[in-house]
C-alpha cells in the first residue's frame, strides 16, 4: 500500500528514516514524500534518508530549536501552534495516490508524545483518507514521567486516530543492554515487521507484480473499526540451487511431487503459529482480537496457498474471530520465507493495563512532590516572627 508518512520527534523521525532505507533495500514504493518533525533542530539534522526539505522544525518561538524535554503538553501547544508548518510539507504529498496516512511517534517523550494526536486531529479534519498512528512505548525502566507521558498520548492517539499500531519497547529489550545502544537493532525489528505488512501488494521492480496479493483495502479494512494493533513475525531461510536459482523441488518438479507440497504446507502452516506465538510488537492475548490479516512473503514456489489457508483457520480459532484475511506477498528474489499477522482491535492488553497503574502512582507521586516542595519553600523563607519583610 501507499503511505504518507510523518514522523514526529526523535524516535519517529528515526523510525521513519530506517523506513525509507527499508524501502530503497527492498526497492519498493511505498512511502510518498516521508516527512520528519521536530521542536530539535539536532534530531532533524541527525536524520539521514528523509529529504531535508522534509524535515519540519516546530516551535521555534517557543522553544528556540532546542527541544521540549519531556514535556508533552508543551509537545502538544506546538504542534497545534505549528500545524501550517507542518501542513505544507505534506503539501507535496500527492494525496490521491496515497492510501493511507501513518504518523510514527515515541509515546513517552514530549514532542511526538503530544504532537502526533494533534497531527492525527488534523489530519482527519481535513482528508477522507485513514489516519494511522505507531506508537512506541517507553521501557519500564525509563522512569515514571515517560509512563505518564506515554498513557496520556496513547489515550489520546487511539481516540484520534484510525488506529494505533504499538510497538512496546519495554517488550522488545535485551537484557544487560542498555535501551539507546539496543535502538538501532530494534528499529530495524519495527521496520521489518511493519514494513512486510505495508509492503504487501506493491511491486517490487517493474515486472513483479504479485499474482494473489493482499491488497491495501484488506490491510486498511483490518485497521479500519479503530482500536489498537499489535504484529507477529517470523522468517526461514530456504536453500538455494548451486546454479544460483532458488531452489524449490516443488518448483522443477511443476509442483506435483505431493510429499515437498506436504511439506511447504506445513512449514506455511507452523511459520504463521511461530508468528503469531512468538513476540509480538505488544505483547497481548490474542483471544481478544477482532480482526486480523496474514501475510505470507517469499520465492513463489514456496508460498503454498493451502498452508496459508490451513494458517488462516487456526488463526480464526485462536483469536475466536472470523474476521481474517490473508494473501501471499510473492519475493522472487527473497532467500526467507517470511509470516507477518496483524491483530487489530486487540483489548487483552495487561500491559496497558500496567501502564496505566504506573502512570497514576507517577501522577500521585508528582502532586504530592509539588505540594511538599510549595511547604518547604514556606518554611524555608519564613523567619519565625515575622520580622524581615519583603522588599516590594
Ligand atoms: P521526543 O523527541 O520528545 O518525541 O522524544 P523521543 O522520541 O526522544 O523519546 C520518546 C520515547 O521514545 C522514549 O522514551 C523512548 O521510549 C522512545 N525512543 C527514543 N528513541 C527511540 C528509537 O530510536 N527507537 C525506539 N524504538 N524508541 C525510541
Amino acid at each position: 500500500m501507499k503511505l504518507a508518512l510523518i514522523g514526529f520527534g526523535q524516535a519517529g523521525g528515526k523510525i521513519v528514516d530506517e523506513f525509507v532505507a527499508y524501502e530503497r533495500r527492498a526497492g519498493l514504493d511505498i512511502f510518498s514524500a516521508p516527512v520528519a518533525v521536530n521542536t530539535a533542530k539536532t534530531d532533524l539534522h541527525g536524520l539521514e534518508h528523509v529529504p531535508t526539505d522534509n524535515r519540519v522544525l516546530v516551535g521555534q518561538a517557543r522553544v528556540k530549536g532546542h527541544g521540549v524535554g519531556a514535556d508533552n503538553e508543551l509537545g502538544a501547544e506546538i504542534a497545534e501552534q505549528d500545524i501550517d508548518e507542518i501542513q505544507s510539507a505534506l503539501d507535496g504529498i500527492s494525496v490521491h495516490e496515497v492510501d493511507a496516512f501513518l504518523i510514527v511517534a515515541g509515546l513517552g517523550g514530549g514532542t511526538g508524545s503530544g504532537g502526533a494526536p494533534v497531527l492525527a486531529k488534523h489530519l482527519k479534519r481535513i482528508y477522507t483518507e485513514p489516519v494511522f498512528g505507531l506508537g512506541v512505548l517507553p521501557a519500564k525502566d525509563e522512569g515514571g514521567i515517560y509512563t505518564l507521558n506515554a498513557a496520556r498520548s496513547f489515550q489520546t492517539f487511539v481516540r484520534e486516530a484510525d488506529n494505533v499500531l504499538v510497538f512496546d519497547n519495554d517488550a522488545w529489550r535485551k537484557t544487560g543492554e542498555s535501551m539507546r545502544g539496543g535502538y538501532e537493532a530494534i528499529n530495524r525489528e519495527i521496520v521489518r515487521r511493519f514494513g512486510m505488512l505495508f509492503g504487501a501488494g506493491e511491486t517490487v521492480g517493474n515486472d513483479r507484480v504479485a499474482e494473489s496479493v493482499v491488497d491495501s483495502s484488506e490491510i486498511i479494512n483490518t485497521l479500519a473499526g479503530g482500536g489498537v494493533s499489535t504484529v507477529g513475525y517470523a522468517a526461514e531461510s530456504v536453500e538455494r540451487s548451486g546454479d544460483g536459482g532458488l531452489f524449490s523441488r516443488v518448483d522443477h518438479r511443476g509442483g506435483a511431487d505431493g510429499l515437498d507440497e506436504t511439506n511447504t504446507t506445513n512449514r506455511i502452516t507452523s511459520l504463521v503459529r511461530k508468528a503469531a506465538l512468538g513476540r509480538l510488537t505488544l505483547p497481548c492475548d490474542l483471544s481478544g482480537t477482532e480482526r486480523s490479516l496474514l501475510v505470507v512473503g517469499g520465492p513463489p514456489a514456496h508460498l503454498n496457498r493451502k498452508g496459508i489457508e490451513r494458517g488462516r483457520s487456526w488463526l480464526e480459532e485462536e483469536t475466536g474471530s472470523m474476521e481474517v484475511r490473508g494473501g501471499d506477498y510473492p519475493l522472487p528474489d527473497s532467500d526467507t520465507v517470511a509470516g507477518a499477522v496483524l491483530f487489530s482491535g486487540v483489548h487483552k492488553v495487561p500491559r496497558i493495563k500496567d501502564l496505566q497503574r504506573v502512570a497514576i502512582e507517577a501522577r500521585e507521586n508528582i502532586d504530592r512532590r509539588q505540594a511538599e516542595s510549595e511547604d518547604n519553600l514556606d518554611r524555608l523563607l519564613e523567619d519565625g516572627a515575622e520580622e524581615i519583610s519583603p522588599l516590594y
